[in-house]
């Protein structure tokens, strides 16, 4: 793909890169719908997943993509890495890089693991797959593409993101992609959960939801990082962090019929979103996990080259 190399975050893409990979994802939809679902695009590359934090959507999409273009995939968790024995994270990538891969995709809890390994690693292409509370790229291509086919372009539509801003990769990925897409982000949060001088990414804060419903074309749920939290003293209680954070019926009915309900997942039911919700016809929460695959087909088929070609 013009231009880029890795993938690291939105940081630093331009408005033609991300539309290239959204519409190179939108192509890959008609594979994911055949009987057969297999494209020879990355036939002969290797693609190794080296998760260090827990993941279910995004490892089996990376893994399920590449397969889908025929690609080897060889998934490696932490757990079952070198690293657990002591070896260090470097020498673990250098070690695999050996192995001549094309790609190496990593989700690891430290901010900026992947543009540290691309400095040592001369050969493959390295893939953000969740950095810490940095950026998750591939959530937010994903969530554009879901959103392409009732929208078209989100340029001038309304996000509200509401939850943990502060400890969400999630949520910083998409602020930076408004900005380059041209769409408004509203956040919703309890000060404990806002980064600081968040205003700066040009959104729009609010601490009460009620307030932050009318106009909103999607409303897009956050999970509480529990993993990322030092202490416990974001809120009082899960019940009040429900009342006054969570999306019930209630809240979106008076965000109209239209609105959209996205959550990246893991969906924690009944603290940040009730299963009424989740489970309801404005939900794209599924069709969000449907463009996954898609998008990250199209990211390894632009990395390894195969882009244009698809
Ligand atoms: N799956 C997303 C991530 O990896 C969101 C979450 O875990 O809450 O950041």
């Amino acid at each position: 793909m013009k231009g880029i190399k890795h993938l690291f975050g939105i940081a630093g893409m331009s408005r033609e890169q991300i539309n290239y990979l959204i519409d190179l994802g939108d192509s890959f939809t008609e594979v994911n719908r055949r009987s057969i679902k297999k494209a020879p695009t990355l036939r002969g590359k290797t693609i190794i997943n080296l998760f260090f934090e827990n993941s279910t959507r995004t490892r089996t999409s990376f893994e399920i993509a590449g397969k889908r273009l025929s690609g080897d995939v060889i998934n490696i968790s932490a757990s079952t890495s070198a690293t657990s024995k002591g070896e260090t994270l470097l020498d673990t990538a250098r070690t695999l890089a050996a192995m001549q891969p094309h790609v190496l995709v990593i989700r690891h809890s430290l901010a900026g693991t992947c543009e540290f390994l691309a400095e040592h690693l001369e050969n493959c292409a390295i893939v953000n797959a969740g950095d810490g509370a940095h950026e998750h790229p591939t959530q937010i291509l994903t969530d554009l593409l879901t959103l392409k086919q009732p929208w078209g372009s989100p340029e001038g539509k309304v996000i509200t993101m509401v939850g943990d801003i502060a400890h969400s990769r999630v949520a910083r990925s998409h602020l930076l992609a408004a900005k380059i897409m041209g769409y408004q982000m509203r956040i919703v949060a309890p000060k404990t959960l806002l980064p600081s001088q968040v205003e700066r990414y040009g959104c729009e804060v609010f601490h009460d939801f009620d307030e932050a419903l009318p106009g909103s074309d999607a409303i897009y749920m956050l999970r509480v990082q529990t993993e990322r939290l030092t202490d416990n003293c974001c809120f009082p209680s899960i019940r009040e962090y429900h009342e006054a954070y969570g999306l019930n019926m209630k809240r979106l009915k008076s965000a109209g019929s239209d609105c959209l309900v996205m959550h990246p997942g893991p969906m924690n039911r009944g603290v940040e979103i009730t299963s009424d919700v989740a489970d309801s016809v404005q939900s794209r929460v599924l069709a969000q996990v449907d463009m996954g695959v898609a998008v990250r087909m199209a990211v390894l088929a632009a990395l390894c080259g195969g882009g244009d070609e698809a």
